[in-house]
C-alpha cells in the first residue's frame, strides 16, 4: 500500500484560489479576461462594437410588418384564390376547406375579432353577409350553406383578423363539433 503524499505549497496556493471568494467574484467574466486582465479592455471595445452594431443594424432593418395574413393576401403579398373583393371586404377561398365550398368573407379593416366589433361596425357586417349572399349564389349553393363567425379560443379562432366562413356544397350536421 503506497502512502499519500501530503499536498504541496502549490497545491494549497490553487485550491485557495479555486475555492475562494476571489475567484466567485471573477465568474461573471470570461475565462480569457480571469486569465489575462489585459483582455479586459479589448473586452469591452467588443462589447461596445457589438452594441453599435445592434442599434444601427436595428436602425437599418424595415419595419417589422403588422399586417395580418387577410391584409397580406389582400395586398397580394401571400397567395389566396379571390373570388370577390369591393372597398369593403374581400372573399377569398379557405386553403383548408372543411366543405366542397368554403369562403372567407373578410373586412378590409382589420378588426381582431367579433367582440372587438363596435356599433360604427353594424353596416359593415350587414355587408359582409350580403357578400357571403352573393358569393353562395355564385358558387351555385341552391340546397342552403352554413356562415360562422368562429369568436375566441372556446370557437378555435385562429387568424386574429374578423372574417365571416361561408360553408356549402354538402348536408351538414347540427350541432356543430
Ligand atoms: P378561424 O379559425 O380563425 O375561424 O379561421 C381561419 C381560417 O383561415 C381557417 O379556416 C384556415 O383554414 C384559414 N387559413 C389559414 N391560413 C390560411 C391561408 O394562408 N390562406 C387562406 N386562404 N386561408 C387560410
Amino acid at each position: 500500500m503506497g502512502r499519500l503524499a501530503p499536498p504541496s505549497p502549490f497545491h494549497r496556493r490553487y485550491e485557495s484560489t479555486y475555492r475562494g471568494y476571489q475567484h466567485d467574484a471573477l465568474q461573471f467574466l470570461p475565462l480569457r479576461v480571469r486569465y489575462r486582465p489585459k483582455c479586459l479592455i479589448m473586452e469591452l471595445v467588443l462589447l461596445l462594437l457589438r452594441w453599435l452594431r445592434d442599434a444601427f443594424s436595428g436602425a437599418m432593418l424595415p419595419p417589422v410588418s403588422e399586417k395580418t395574413l387577410f391584409q397580406k393576401i389582400m395586398d397580394r403579398e401571400e397567395p389566396g384564390d379571390i373570388l370577390y373583393e369591393d372597398d369593403l371586404c374581400v372573399a377569398l377561398r379557405d386553403i383548408n376547406p372543411q366543405a366542397p365550398t368554403h369562403v372567407l368573407i373578410v373586412p378590409r379593416n382589420p378588426i381582431p375579432s367579433l367582440d372587438a366589433l363596435t356599433e360604427e361596425d353594424e353596416s359593415l357586417v350587414g355587408h359582409l353577409f350580403l357578400v357571403a349572399q352573393k358569393v353562395a349564389a355564385d358558387e351555385g349553393l341552391t340546397d342552403g350553406y352554413r356562415t360562422v363567425f368562429n369568436n375566441g379560443s372556446d370557437a378555435q379562432q385562429t387568424v386574429a383578423h374578423v372574417h365571416l366562413h361561408l360553408l356549402g356544397g354538402r348536408h351538414m350536421s347540427w350541432p356543430p363539433g
